[in-house]
């Protein structure tokens, strides 16, 4: 198995180098270069074996040039025991007839990129090993939150790496600042900056892909890679839970072994829901992905119209993980719809660049509303479904508020009533304040960990143990930088 780039299809390399690299060198994404298929006799097979188990076998399908051993090596580290406070490691949830919801949440840091960030620095090790033998990783992460506590988790203190984090100032919610300006290990470093979460991804697109700064990396034996949703690294380990979900789906009697699932997500990067994608064309019977967004829409218009414009309000919301208007994975899907055309991919994001819109052609367009159908809502819907939900027995977060609430409206809608797994992206503690605002009311008056304290009277749901500790901890980063200061940040830290 090969991949190719998004913006050079004769670009051909190894997933330990396109797991290395990161991005490509011209700036395009590492795709598979072919589906490996499963079929429902593999799937069958795989229901009866654990997460450990069935990682193993959907990484092994993809990772063709890491050994049986090391896979083991890689999965057994990511999920080994007591990293995850659940033993299923990706609990599905029967909430109503039809409706599942899997918690991908259970991880260190609490939010569903633990899936894929505890199996990264495994992989990127391995991967760098065969590679680059010796060189330091320098992983450059831009989060709108929960990426950059993940993969600081994932990565501190691991051997022959170092990791730099940025994160808008005005753009995380109160305790995934704390869980990132808290974080331990001797190769972390932490950076506010002055603007959005697509001021901070736009500045590590630029240092990555930035020959002078991979120079003078180079002369100091260090090459950079990344720890985003654009790293294959990050996507492949998200395949796997959509296949361990439609799994547990067989194995608790709501579906037959072939019979077709819906799959919602809650969308930002579109990391996540095209990890779905990647899982049907594999052979995982699908029938609609639904793609939800909170009131930054331009994906719900994208797929609605074929247009991507991102010259519209940006708002920062309670669902502040989905607060994006460059999703940067939609690159992907595009080049395998328009059947691997990277001029047609390199014209695209060429144009998105200068005006911040193109429009994809009608085939595309059918191809896209055959297979997604798309929806939003605003915080006060999100509110009000947290708060209906809980009434019926289900705690959600406001990111997997944002789903459910996207999915009731899909059903109400084309009346598809195909058996659903909607992706549950956070624990409800990792966004207390807007949790407990939905359900109770403003509580401003009261201290983070008094909010925490309070939702847990009212629900009764236990605080996952990572979040509690976090009381008591130092704060060790408090600096913010520009946004156009973001490259001498880097070097400044890193050469010294
Ligand atoms: C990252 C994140 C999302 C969005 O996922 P993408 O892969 O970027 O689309 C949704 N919810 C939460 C809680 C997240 O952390």
């Amino acid at each position: 198995m090969l991949y190719n780039s998004t913006r050079d299809s004769k670009v051909s390399v190894t997933s330990a180098k396109a797991i290395s690299k990161g991005i490509s060198s011209e700036g395009g994404l590492f795709v598979p270069e072919s589906f490996p298929q499963i079929t429902l006799d593999d799937i069958n097979r795989l229901s009866k074996m654990d997460y450990i188990n069935r990682a193993k076998y959907i990484l092994s399908l993809y990772l063709t040039d890491f050994t049986e051993d090391e896979i083991d090596y890689c999965v057994n580290g990511a999920y080994k025991k007591g990293k995850f406070e659940c033993d299923d490691i990706a609990h599905l949830v029967n909430i109503t007839d039809g409706c599942n919801i899997l918690e991908l949440w259970h991880g260190p840091t609490c939010a569903f990129k633990d899936m894929a960030l505890q199996l990264l620095p495994f992989l990127l090790t391995v991967a760098a090993k065969k590679t680059c033998g010796g060189k330091t990783i320098v992983i450059l992460v831009a989060t709108s939150g929960d990426t950059g506590k993940a993969a600081l988790e994932g990565f501190k203190d691991v051997p022959g790496t170092k990791i730099m984090v940025f994160y808008p100032e005005q753009g995380v919610s109160q305790m995934q600042k704390l869980q990132m300006c808290t974080q331990e290990g001797e190769n972390v470093s932490v950076f506010a900056i002055k603007g959005n979460f697509d001021d901070a991804q736009t500045g590590v697109k630029k240092i990555f892909t930035d020959k002078d700064v991979a120079e003078k990396l180079a002369e100091n034996n260090m090459m950079f890679s990344s720890a985003n949703s654009i790293n294959w690294g990050r996507l492949v380990p998200q395949i796997i839970y959509y296949v361990s979900a439609y799994c547990d789906m067989i194995n608790n009697n709501q579906i037959s072994l072939g019979d077709k699932i819906n799959i919602d997500v809650p969308t930002g990067n579109f990391g996540n829901i095209l990890a779905a994608y990647y899982a049907m064309k594999m052979g995982l019977p699908v029938n609609k992905l639904i793609c939800a967004s909170n009131a930054n829409n331009v994906l719900t218009d994208f797929i609605k119209t074929g247009t991507y414009d991102r010259n519209r309000h940006f708002y920062t919301t309670i669902s502040p993980s989905m607060d994006i208007l460059i999703s940067s994975n939609l690159e992907r899907l595009l080049y395998d719809l328009s059947g691997k055309n990277s001029d047609k991919v390199n014209k695209w994001m060429d144009s998105l660049n200068k005006t911040g819109k193109y429009t994809v052609d009608d085939d595309i367009k059918e191809k896209i509303s055959k297979i997604f159908a798309a929806g939003f809502c605003d915080d006060i819907q999100t509110k009000a479904t947290i708060k209906d939900m809980f009434d019926k027995g289900y705690l959600s977060d406001t990111h997997t508020a944002v789903a459910i609430k996207v999915y009731k409206d899909y059903v109400a809608d084309k009346n598809d009533n195909t058996p659903t797994v909607i992706a549950s992206t956070a624990s409800p503690y990792k966004f207390s304040s807007s949790v407990l605002e939905a359900l109770c009311g403003n509580c401003d008056d009261i201290s983070e960990f008094d909010k925490v304290n309070k939702l847990y009277e009212t629900t009764k749901m236990p605080v996952p143990k990572s979040l509690q500790k976090l009381k008591n901890k130092e704060i060790r980063f408090k600096i913010s930088c520009e946004k156009d200061d973001m490259e001498n940040t880097v070097l400044n830290e890193l050469i010294k």
